[in-house]
Order: structure tokens, then C-alpha cells, then sequence
């Protein structure tokens, strides 16, 4: 083969392992042309090789969108010897797509003392960046997370060791014995309803994914007997209920049953003093999933609180004059934990001293 044939055959060579390279990469001659470009940079912005690659065909050093962004002066830095990396670049949207999220490596290209090129290699941080924010939302939720639940952990605690220490006092008048013992006795039971509920929320939904062996749930059934035992705990309370058709699932019992028990739960806990509670059970099913309601005609939900109230420990608010029932703020977030596993969605529509109504929807697999 002549020389100049061997040259040809080593310069095609080159462009094929540039075009075909497994990374973003671009290199620019002193002019601004990108002489060379991989199909996978092209990808990353989205353009043809005929609109990017060739003498004169579209100045990179001209580029208002790069220029904007700073590439340009990475890249003017490059052909004076400097290699500029930067981590995260946005460029906003061109006419056909989404902004862009890389990072930028400019670097100087040698042939024995004169720089001739720039090369730049990009790459696509979209994910990270999502990743990042996701993490750091999750670390925000996590330490808000710890410090509730060490502040609600120590106002019983304290009560506990505050009787303690009356009780070892040498004057301690053993009139006040059964006082004592009653607060204490009650700040254990908050102690262990709060760190009960915790486990449930920690647990919540776990076994979805894995194989049961549980039969089908009839949620009409699972339903009328969560209301007799509520009856039954509830002695003093006067409330009537009706289900109407409800489906059967496939899902594992427990999840269904602590789903149930909390909407229940709650409805008994806030409902209005001066009216009988009745709750109504029905089903609105679409083609692709069971949308099922709980109604009651409590106290309902002022609007603000209606998003919040999903949250962990979050507890809505009560009129001014009435105390709030006893709870942990914990009991909705389990049932958004266990619907949400299950791929469905939970939320609920209410008037405020008229009546909530929880509604979650559950896949079908009929
Ligand atoms: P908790 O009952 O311990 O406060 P939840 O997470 O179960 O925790 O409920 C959060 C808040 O949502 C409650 O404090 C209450 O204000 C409101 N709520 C829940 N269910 C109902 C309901 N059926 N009617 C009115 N308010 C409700």
C-alpha cells in the first residue's frame, strides 16, 4: 500500500474509533468545526452528524446556548494548554427537547507543541442529579424523622423518671403512691403505643412483592369483622355502618387488615359528638383498579390539612375547646405506605363538619 494510501487507511481508522466510541466526545479545531464527533455525543444533544461535524458547517465557539453555559470558555481555555473540567451544566431546552444536565471535560489535543484541538467529553448526569436530590430529600425526611420521634419519646419519658425520683425520696408521702403509679403506667402505655406504631409503619406493606400464601381477601367479611371488634372495644360508642359491594383481592391479609383498621380507627376517633357515626364501605371500580371508599359523617377535614395529614406524625387540628384524641400522627402514613406498595394511590374528600371520605385504589388482577 502507497504512503499516502496507509494515511487514508489510518485516518478512517481513527474517525471510525471516534464515531463508534462508547463515550460523548467532540473535537473542535481552532476555527470552532468539530472535525470529529462520537454517534453517542450526538445522541446526548440530540442532532444529526451532517448538522454538527464538518469545516464551517455550525461554530461551536459561536453557540449561544454553549456560550451561555460557559462551554465556550472551557473550550478557549483548551487551546491555551488548560483542561477545564466542570461538574454539573445546565443548558436550557433547544427547540426540540428537554434542558440539559452534563457535565464537561475540555481538554487540549497536542501535535508535539502546538495545541490543534480541543476535545471535549460529556456526560449525561440527568440521573445523578435526580439521584442527589431524591437522597437529600430522604436524609431531610430521615433526620426530621429522628428528631420527632426522640421529642415525642421524651415527655413520657420524663414523667416516668420524675415520679421515679419522687418515689425514692425520703419524705414521700404515700398518699400520692396511686397518683403516681397512674402517670407512670400512662406514660409507658404512650410509650409503647408510639413505638408500636412506628414498628407497623416500619413494616407496613413489606410483603408485597413476596409470595403468600394467603387466600384471596373478601374485604367485605375482613371488613364486617373489624367493625365488630371495634363495637366490641368501643362499647360506649353508637355507630352504624353499611358495605356495599366490595371486591376480593389478592393481596396478603395483614396488609388489608391494618389498612382497614386504621380508616376505621380514625373515623370512630373523630367523629362528630353530637351526631351517630355511620360509616358507608362501596367500590367504584375502573378497568384496571378497585377505587374504594370509606365515608364518614365526622368532623370532616379543613382543606389545608388534607395533603399534610398523609405525613408521618402529622396530626390535624382539632375546633378551638375540643382535645385532640389520642394518636401518633402515624396511623394514614402506614395506610399511604401499604397503598402505595400495592401500586395504587390514597386520598380523601371532605367538608369540614360534614364528613371525610378516604379513598384507595388497589390494581385488579380479576
Ligand atoms: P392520628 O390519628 O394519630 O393523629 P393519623 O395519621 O391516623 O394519625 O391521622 C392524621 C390526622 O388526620 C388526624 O390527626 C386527624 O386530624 C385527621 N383524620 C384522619 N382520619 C380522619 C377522619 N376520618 N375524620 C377527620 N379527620 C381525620
Amino acid at each position: 500500500m502507497s504512503e499516502i494510501g496507509e494515511e487514508v487507511e489510518r485516518a478512517h481508522l481513527l474517525g471510525e474509533l471516534i464515531r463508534q466510541a462508547p463515550f460523548n466526545l467532540q473535537v473542535i479545531d481552532r476555527a470552532g468545526s468539530t472535525v470529529a464527533a462520537s454517534d453517542a455525543c450526538l445522541r446526548i444533544f440530540n442532532i444529526e452528524r451532517a448538522t454538527l461535524v464538518g469545516p464551517g458547517v455550525h461554530n461551536v465557539l459561536q453557540d449561544r446556548r454553549l456560550r451561555d453555559a460557559g462551554v465556550t470558555a472551557a473550550i478557549e481555555a483548551a487551546f491555551t494548554g488548560e483542561r477545564t473540567f466542570m461538574p454539573l451544566i445546565e443548558i436550557p431546552a433547544g427547540e426540540d427537547g428537554e434542558p440539559l444536565l452534563i457535565s464537561v471535560d475540555a481538554f487540549p489535543i497536542r501535535l508535539g507543541e502546538t495545541i490543534t484541538h480541543a476535545g471535549i467529553l460529556y456526560r449525561d448526569v440527568r440521573e445523578k442529579v435526580i439521584l442527589q436530590k431524591h437522597l437529600i430529600a430522604k436524609n431531610t425526611e430521615l433526620e426530621q424523622f429522628v428528631y420527632t420521634v426522640s421529642h415525642d419519646l421524651k415527655s413520657p419519658l420524663a414523667v416516668i423518671t420524675g415520679c421515679l425520683e419522687l418515689l425514692q425520696d425520703a419524705g414521700y408521702d404515700p398518699g400520692d403512691l396511686q397518683k403516681h403509679l397512674g402517670m407512670i403506667d400512662r406514660s409507658a402505655g404512650m410509650i409503647r403505643r408510639f413505638v408500636d406504631s412506628l414498628l407497623t409503619l416500619s413494616r407496613a406493606g413489606r410483603s408485597f412483592g413476596q409470595k403468600h400464601d394467603d387466600p384471596p381477601v373478601e374485604l367485605a367479611t375482613l371488613v364486617k369483622g373489624i367493625m365488630i371488634d371495634f363495637q366490641v372495644s368501643y362499647p360506649d360508642v353508637d355507630f352504624s355502618y353499611d358495605i356495599r359491594a366490595l371486591p376480593t383481592v389478592d393481596l396478603p391479609y395483614t396488609e388489608c387488615n391494618h389498612l382497614f383498621q386504621n380508616l376505621i380507627g380514625n373515623a370512630i376517633k373523630y367523629r362528630r359528638p353530637d351526631r351517630r357515626l355511620h360509616v358507608t364501605f362501596f367500590c367504584e371500580p375502573t378497568p384496571i383498579a378497585w377505587r374504594i371508599a370509606v365515608r364518614d359523617n365526622g368532623r370532616g377535614i379543613a382543606a389545608a390539612e388534607r395533603e399534610k395529614i398523609f405525613e408521618v406524625f402529622t396530626r390535624g387540628t382539632m375546633p378551638a375547646g375540643v382535645d385532640i384524641p389520642e394518636g401518633t400522627g402515624v396511623g394514614l402514613a402506614i395506610v399511604r405506605k401499604i397503598v402505595e406498595k400495592a401500586g395504587g394511590k390514597v386520598w380523601v374528600e371532605s367538608r369540614l363538619g360534614e364528613g371525610s371520605t378516604f379513598w384507595f385504589t388497589l390494581p385488579r388482577t380479576d
